[in-house]
C-alpha cells in the first residue's frame, strides 16, 4: 500500500536487507548516476535511506523530507555525518555486531603476514614443494613481538583480547588513555610506533586520521616492523608504505584496507613482503546478515517509535 515509508536504496545493498526493507518501506532503489535525476515527486517522499557508507552532503539536500541515513558497517566515513547532524539527519551504523569477526579475521592477517602463510600455499599449489623441497623458512615469527593498536575501541579491544594468548607485549594509542587496560599507553602513533615492532591500525576514516601512518611512523617502527591495517586506508600513506617496505625499513605489511578501493597499487602488489584482502575483515554470512539486520532495524525502529539503536556520536538522540 502506499502509506509505506518511502526509503531510498543508493547503489547496491545487502540482498538480505533489501529483503526486509521491502517488506517494510516503500524502496526506491537507484545507482549513483541515477540519484541526481530522480523526480522531484520521488524525491520528497523520500523519509530514510540505507545506505553501503554512501551518502554526501549533495545527495542529502536532494531529499528534504530525510530523517534518517541507516549505514551498513561500522565505518561511516563515506556519509557526510556532520552535515546531516546540523540538518538534523539522523546516522546509524552498525557498531558491535561484526567486533568479532573482524578481530578475527585481524589475527589471520597478521599470522599470514609474519609467517607468510599464503605465500607457502601458493608454493604447494604450483607443484614447487614436490620439485623444490620444503618452502623457505619464514624470515619473522610472532613470538616476543611487542603490538602497538593504533585505536582501541570496539575492534581494537576483541583484537587486543585475542592476541593476548599469543604471549605478545600489547600497547596502545588513542586520543583518550582508557583506564580499564593495563597495556603501556603511547600519546602519539609515532611513539607507540617506535616502542613497538608491530603496529595494527583499528582507527576510523577521519579528517584527523588521513595519513596519519607515515613515513615518519614507518621509520619508527622500524626494520623488525610489520604493520597490519584493518581499519581504513585513507589513515595510510600508501606511497610511503611502498617505499618503506622496498627499502627495508619495515619487514612485512598485511593490508585488508587500501586508501582507493578497490584500486590496489601494483607497488604493492608486486612486493613479496606484502599480505592483501579485499576489504573482507567483517564478510562472513552471518556476520553480514547481523549488520543487515541492524540496518534495517533501525529504520523501523525510526519510523515506529521515533527511536534509533544505534545512532553515531554526530547525530546525538536517545538511544
Ligand atoms: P570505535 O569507535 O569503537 O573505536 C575507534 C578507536 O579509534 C577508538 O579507540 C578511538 O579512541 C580511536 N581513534 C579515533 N580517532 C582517533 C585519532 N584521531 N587518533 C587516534 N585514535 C583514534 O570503532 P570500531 O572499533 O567499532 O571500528 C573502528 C574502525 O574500523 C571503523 O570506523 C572502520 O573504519 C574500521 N572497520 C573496518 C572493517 C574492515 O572490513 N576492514 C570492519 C569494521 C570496521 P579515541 O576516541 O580515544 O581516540
Amino acid at each position: 500500500t502506499d502509506t509505506k515509508v518511502a526509503v531510498l536504496v543508493p547503489g547496491r545493498m545487502h540482498p538480505r536487507a533489501l529483503a526486509r526493507l521491502k517488506d517494510a518501506f516503500d524502496v526506491i532503489e537507484a545507482s549513483a548516476a541515477e540519484i541526481p535525476s530522480l523526480p522531484e515527486e520521488v524525491r520528497g517522499r523520500v523519509r530514510g535511506a540505507a545506505t553501503a557508507n554512501s551518502m554526501s552532503a549533495t545527495w542529502m539536500d536532494l531529499f528534504p523530507q530525510l530523517e534518517i541515513v541507516s549505514n551498513f558497517g561500522v565505518g561511516y566515513d563515506g556519509v557526510d555525518s556532520k552535515h546531516a547532524g546540523t540538518k538534523g539527519i539522523l546516522v546509524t551504523n552498525t557498531p558491535d555486531v561484526l567486533n568479532d569477526e573482524v578481530a578475527d579475521t585481524t589475527i589471520g592477517l597478521l599470522i599470514n603476514t609474519v609467517r607468510r602463510l599464503p605465500v607457502a600455499e601458493q608454493y604447494l599449489r604450483e607443484g614447487r614443494w614436490e620439485k623444490e623441497g620444503p618452502f623457505p623458512l619464514s624470515p619473522l615469527s610472532l613470538k616476543n613481538r611487542h603490538v602497538g593498536l593504533v585505536g582501541l575501541g570496539r575492534i581494537g579491544m576483541e583484537i587486543a583480547k585475542r592476541l593476548e594468548p599469543f604471549k605478545v607485549k600489547i600497547s596502545y594509542h588513542t586520543r583518550s588513555k582508557r583506564d580499564v587496560v593495563s597495556y603501556d599507553y603511547y600519546g602519539s602513533v609515532k611513539e607507540l610506533a617506535a616502542a613497538v615492532d608491530t603496529l595494527i591500525s583499528i582507527i576510523p576514516g577521519t579528517p584527523e586520521t588521513h595519513k596519519i601512518i607515515n613515513a615518519e611512523v614507518l621509520e619508527a617502527l622500524g626494520p623488525n616492523g610489520v604493520f597490519i591495517n584493518v581499519g581504513r586506508g585513507w589513515s595510510v600513506d600508501e606511497d610511503a608504505l611502498i617505499a618503506a617496505l622496498k627499502a627495508d625499513k619495515i619487514a612485512a605489511a598485511g593490508l585488508d584496507v587500501f586508501y582507493d578501493e578497490p584500486r590496489v597499487p601494483a607497488g604493492l602488489l608486486t612486493l613479496p613482503n606484502v599480505s592483501v584482502l579485499p576489504h573482507v575483515a567483517s564478510a562472513s554470512v552471518p556476520t553480514r546478515n547481523d549488520m543487515a539486520d541492524l540496518v534495517v532495524d533501525n529504520l523501523i525502529a525510526w519510523f515506529s517509535e521515533k527511536k534509533v539503536l544505534t545512532p553515531v556520536p554526530e547525530t546525538p538522540v536517545k538511544r
